[in-house]
């Protein structure tokens, strides 16, 4: 048996938390000032969700599922993205007859069989929010700028907004053919993966990393060209609410994501400082998933961050000694000799009780050993109780910053450390 983590996965622990939480506390609140409400799905769905819902075609659902059948015979998928979860439940709940516009977020682990470099795992976490029902800019602007206020809110900067409109249905069926007339005159020049799914997929093409496609792509027909008055107002509306806001985007019109169920708005984060893993979150409208999953039309806008990624931007921006609790805090009651240590216990119960941020020995250590462990554990001060404190019902405390040492009554304690 091979004792070490799974390929793809990671160990979190130590220091490298610290960031974890502080992201975790970064969502909470950038979530509440956008009154958007925590959701939280199971870690596997049966797989018809992702098929129908993230589509046949993409590399998730063709290449990078975690598929399996469970012992009744159902095929199961454990999640490799958190959308068509959400918009499930939403339908499952009838979420918006309640209320006819869902704000939701979501954070937590997602499973993709990805070969696994820096940045890349197969056990990975995602930060998200999705809105439901609204069809208009406002809604695709207010995701926009939840995210962006979360990387901002989070500390990184070096990153930059890139967004794009795919149109509308009918644009994007008219672009689609004119992009395959394209591609055919130019089929030996695309990669071999291309040359497939240019007629699967072939706005994919257009967001390829090989050379050769870049090349082709690059006089390909422009989508921008193919957009109809609706889906030009929608995008103008959109930057002209980003404007306002004053959050800085470049147009990329190559940008199409992954996902088969977007239409209108994409957007993408991206970065140079992690090398090749240049995304660090991204989304758009996909009003078509709904009735994809059996949910009626249902407009909707969402978008998903990194949070490993976002994690190493940090990383690559900051030092981690910022981060690292430096203050000293809370108590370390020493045990002096065996006779004390039911007075520690009680003290450190009656001190915990009162929320102080209590350590003791649990190696019955000498004093020294025990001193020593207090500077490692960098409390602000020690209650040390022998035969003596014993006797007369009090401690010894010192102070470890001023290195000013009192004794008092142990009753006192609680209130002195406080
Ligand atoms: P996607 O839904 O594929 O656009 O992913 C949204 C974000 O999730 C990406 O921009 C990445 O930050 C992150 N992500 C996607 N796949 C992985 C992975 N295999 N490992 C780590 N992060 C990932």
């Amino acid at each position: 048996m091979s004792m070490h983590a799974v390929r793809g996965t990671k160990d979190v622990f130590g220091d490298e938390m610290l960031l974890w939480h502080r992201a975790e506390q970064v969502f909470r609140e950038v979530t509440a000032a956008f009154n958007y409400r925590e959701f939280r799905t199971p870690i596997f769905e049966h797989t018809e969700v992702f098929k129908r819902g993230v589509g046949q075609d993409t590399d998730i659902v063709g290449k990078e599922m975690y598929t399996f059948e469970d012992r009744g015979g159902d095929s199961l998928t454990l999640r490799p993205e958190l959308t068509a979860p959400i918009v499930r439940a939403c339908i499952e709940h009838s979420l918006l007859h309640h209320n006819p516009v869902q704000r939701i977020w979501y954070a937590g682990p997602q499973f993709r069989y990805e070969r696994p470099q820096k940045g890349r795992y197969r056990q990975f976490h995602q930060f998200g929010a999705e809105c439901v029902g609204s069809p208009h800019p406002e809604a695709d602007a207010e995701v926009i700028l939840l995210s962006y206020e979360a990387l901002r809110r989070f500390g990184v900067t070096s990153f930059k907004l890139e967004i794009n409109s795919l149109g509308n249905a009918a644009v994007r069926a008219a672009y689609r053919s004119a992009l395959i007339e394209f591609f055919e005159h130019h089929k030996g020049e695309l990669s071999e993966e291309s040359q497939k799914r240019m007629y699967t997929n072939p706005l994919r093409v257009l967001d390829s990393k090989n050379e050769k496609d870049r090349q082709v792509v690059a006089s390909a027909p422009l989508l921008q060209d193919y957009l109809d008055e609706e889906s030009k107002i929608h995008m103008t509306s959109v930057l002209a609410l980003l404007n306002s806001a004053g959050v800085p985007y470049v147009i990329n019109p190559y940008l199409v994501r992954g996902l088969d169920y977007y239409n209108h708005i994409v957007f993408e984060f991206t970065t140079d400082a992690l090398g090749a893993q240049n995304a660090i979150g991204g989304g758009g409208r996909y009003d078509p998933l709904f009735a994809l999953l059996g949910g009626g039309d249902q407009p909707a806008v969402g978008f998903s961050i990194g949070i490993e990624r976002m994690i190493l931007l940090h990383q690559a921006e900051h030092s981690q000694e910022a981060l690292v609790e430096s203050e000293p805090r809370g108590v370390y009651i020493i045990a002096i000799g065996d006779s004390s240590r039911d007075t520690v216990h009680t003290l450190a119960v009656q001190l915990r009780r009162e929320g102080i941020h209590v350590v003791t020995d649990l190696l019955r250590r000498s004093i020294k050993a025990q001193m020593k462990d207090a500077n490692r554990e960098n409390v602000a001060f020690t209650v040390m109780i022998g035969d003596d404190e014993l006797a007369t019902g009090s401690a010894v405390l010192k102070n470890m910053v001023t290195g000013e040492q009192q004794t008092i009554n142990q009753s006192a304690v609680v209130s002195v450390v406080k």
